[in-house]
């Protein structure tokens, strides 16, 4: 026997000793609260890793303290006691993905929960991943159609990008959300739902209009309601990252929502809580920074070299009376590529999509915007801008000169021209047509209360007459010289 071999045998011998202390190694329940049980004795375990207790039931590690280490339980944590045994199972916590899983509904741990069949051709990806570094990484270049004239106008949003949803209770951030999943239908973009803390009969209602709008066959419902267990709450936003991302790596195109972070960070509160952690501002743990930081990290534009797939992230925040300077809210928003601010205010005046439009930005989805809406929304931008500026002043001033007074109007139908009613998404040919309507001052004849009428006769007129134009128009995604006075003459027989 040479050296070498000599050396192997050895080697094999530690490796085999080393197998068997860590099957010997067990640690004991410590004690067990709302689906989190801290354990002691167990030494050689790392972060996200999988225990088994005594009765078959898996744990996850999220913890790791000097005497006790914190499991959350994926399971019924009422059939462990103190005192039962655990084991580490040497691998990290991942879930089942699969191409089955488009138009389904599943739990935090990829499981169906719709009642139908299983899935059978599944690959395991982790759930917790450390995000594609920048080498991987290729900026925003293409959008994500949202099919809301105000989001797609005002606030692109690019595809890898991720665009905070924030706003009060009932303002409209699912219906958001909803509609730019509704409108991916034809775009080759998967859509993942991701449902955290809510209430079952809401994410009924969900799942619903997307059968209804034919658009849970590009979807994935990933549910976690708030009467599943704060560690399945927890885990599932990652859950959906991971399926996003085993998408992502076959080159597809991805949207997550989260609806939404806020419950996810209360759900990792109770957690912290159990674990006895320094409860910290607003009793959060310390670390809720990187709870969604490591979480939204993961959405990005891969480069073409490694399969040019995408994740778009559309976490969803929850706010009290406006107010975006509370932890979650500003941490989130520090996180995010920009935020779409919804409003009460202007959600009550009928104004819905209730996108406060100077408070919301996207800092990188201009850069995506087709060349089409561009040229139209440039000059919506301004008008509205100064629209705002001086509907402030006007406010104490009683006698307004002619030109300021037109320029109010003009202001208050292109507000008028950005209201969409829910789950009627427009393409971006539609879009267009209806911003360089009242843009241009096409519809400065007609009274802001018949704005929205005049609207829909010239998208039913473009509808039957404009038929070639909408497709031009959507194919290049340009608007020339000639497709501009092309409109011009559709839209003012529309009006006629
Ligand atoms: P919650 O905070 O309860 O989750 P939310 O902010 O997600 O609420 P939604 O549930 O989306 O708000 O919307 C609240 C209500 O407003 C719903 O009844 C919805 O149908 C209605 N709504 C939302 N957007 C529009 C719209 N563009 N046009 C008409 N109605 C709308
Ligand atoms: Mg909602």
């Amino acid at each position: 026997m040479n050296k070498f071999d000599d050396f192997l045998k050895k080697a094999e011998k530690i490796i085999e000793l080393t197998k068997e202390d860590q099957v010997k190694e067990y640690g004991e329940v410590y004690e067990v609260k709302d689906g989190v049980a801290l354990i002691t004795g167990l030494t050689n375990i790392s972060f996200g890793e999988v225990v088994q207790f005594e009765n078959g039931i898996k744990g996850y590690v999220i913890d790791i303290d000097v005497d006790k280490i914190g499991v959350i339980v994926l399971g019924d944590y009422l059939g462990i006691k103190s005192g039962d045994k655990v084991y580490g199972l040497n691998y990290i916590l991942s879930i089942p993905v699969s191409d089955e899983m488009i138009g389904r509904v599943v739990n935090a741990l990829g499981e169906p929960i719709d009642g139908e069949s299983d899935f059978k051709n599944t690959k395991l990806y982790p759930v917790e991943k450390i995000a594609p570094g920048v080498i991987k990484r290729k900026s925003v270049d293409t959008p994500i159609q949202t099919g809301l004239k105000v989001i797609d106008a005002l606030i692109p949003i690019g595809r890898g990008q991720r665009e905070l949803i924030i706003g009060d209770r009932g303002t409209g951030k699912t219906t958001l959300a909803i509609d730019t999943i509704i409108n991916q239908k034809d775009q080759d973009v998967i859509c993942i739902y991701c449902a955290i803390g809510q209430r079952n009969s809401k994410i009924a209602a969900v799942i619903e209009t997307l059968k209804e709008n034919d658009a849970l066959n590009h979807t994935i419902v990933v549910s976690a309601s708030a009467t599943d267990s704060v560690s399945l709450q927890y885990l599932a936003p990652y859950s959906a990252t991971a399926i996003g991302e085993y998408f992502m790596d076959k080159g597809k195109d991805v949207l997550i929502v989260y609806d939404d972070l806020s419950k996810h960070a209360w759900a990792y509160r109770q957690i912290s809580l159990i674990l006895r952690r320094p409860a910290g501002r607003e009793a959060y743990p310390g670390d809720v920074f990187y709870l969604h930081s490591r979480l939204l990290e993961r959405a990005c534009r891969m480069d073409q070299k490694y399969g040019g797939g995408s994740i778009t992230a559309l976490p969803i925040i929850e706010t009290l009376e406006g107010d975006l300077s509370t932890y979650i809210p500003t941490n989130v928003i520090s996180i995010t590529d920009g935020q779409i601010f919804l409003e009460t205010d202007l959600f009550n005046s009928g104004i819905r999509p209730a996108v406060n439009i100077g408070l919301s930005v996207s800092r990188v989805g201009g850069a995506a915007q087709t060349k089409a809406m561009k040229k139209v929304a440039s000059k919506l931008k301004l008008d509205l801008a100064q629209y705002r500026e001086m509907a402030a002043f006007s406010q104490f001033e009683s006698e307004l000169d002619e030109q300021t007074k037109n320029f109010l109007n003009r202001g208050a139908r292109l507000t008028q021209i950005l209201i969409q009613d829910k789950n009627n998404p427009y393409s971006l040919a539609q879009q267009v047509a209806v911003i360089y309507a009242a843009a241009n001052g096409l519809l400065d004849q007609f009274s802001v209360s018949d704005i929205k009428k005049v609207e829909e006769k010239i998208v039913n007129y473009l509808n039957v007459n404009g038929k070639k134009w909408l497709e031009k128009v959507n194919k290049n995604k340009t608007f020339d010289e000639k497709d501009e006075a092309e409109l011009k003459k559709l839209i003012n027989e529309a009006i006629l």
